[in-house]
């Protein structure tokens, strides 16, 4: 059994869609990045690669890859999936913290927990997902971007 955590944070802009847990969110602002810029996704990629000591997202999806631009990061996750499936480990669940000011993501997280358990082939009782605004405080707190926390257990497959 091994333990991984990620953390990620993404600029928002305007002209960009918003994409959190692999939903459309309608805002007057999306997050800047190479692909579909998906912070929480993101986070949770990296939670699994670090508890399998795989590395980070950035050195199997590099932003200099076109193939990656606009990716959905769904697609990105699946395929974290796959590999850590290659290895002989199995997600045992995974726990979140988005830190958003705005918009209020409460409306969306059953949406976003069925995405990232789709994804993984995980029942959605294994996400667990909480967001929070920062209070005001410091740039995230002004609104200048969004940062998400994630950590994943893993367990050795079963041969
Ligand atoms: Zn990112």
């Amino acid at each position: 059994m091994r333990i991984g955590i990620g953390y990620d944070i993404h600029r928002l802009v305007a002209g960009r869609d918003l994409v959190l847990g692999g939903v459309g969110i309608s805002h007057e602002k999306g997050l800047l990045g190479h692909s579909d810029a998906d912070v929480l996704l993101h986070a949770v990629c990296d939670a699994l690669l670090g508890a399998a000591g795989l590395g980070d997202i950035g050195h199997y999806f590099p932003d200099s890859d076109l193939r990656y631009k606009g990716i959905s990061s769904l697609l990105l996750l699946e395929r974290v999936g796959e590999t850590l499936s290659a290895g002989s480990w199995q997600v045992g669940n995974i726990d979140i913290v988005l830190i958003a000011e705005r918009p209020r993501i409460a409306p969306y997280i059953d949406e976003m927990k069925a995405n990232i358990a789709r994804a993984l082939g995980l029942p959605p009782s294994r996400i667990g997902l909480k967001a929070t605004t920062n209070e005001g405080l410091g740039s995230i707190g002004s609104g200048e971007g969004i940062a998400c926390y994630a950590v994943a257990l893993i367990v050795e497959q079963e041969k």
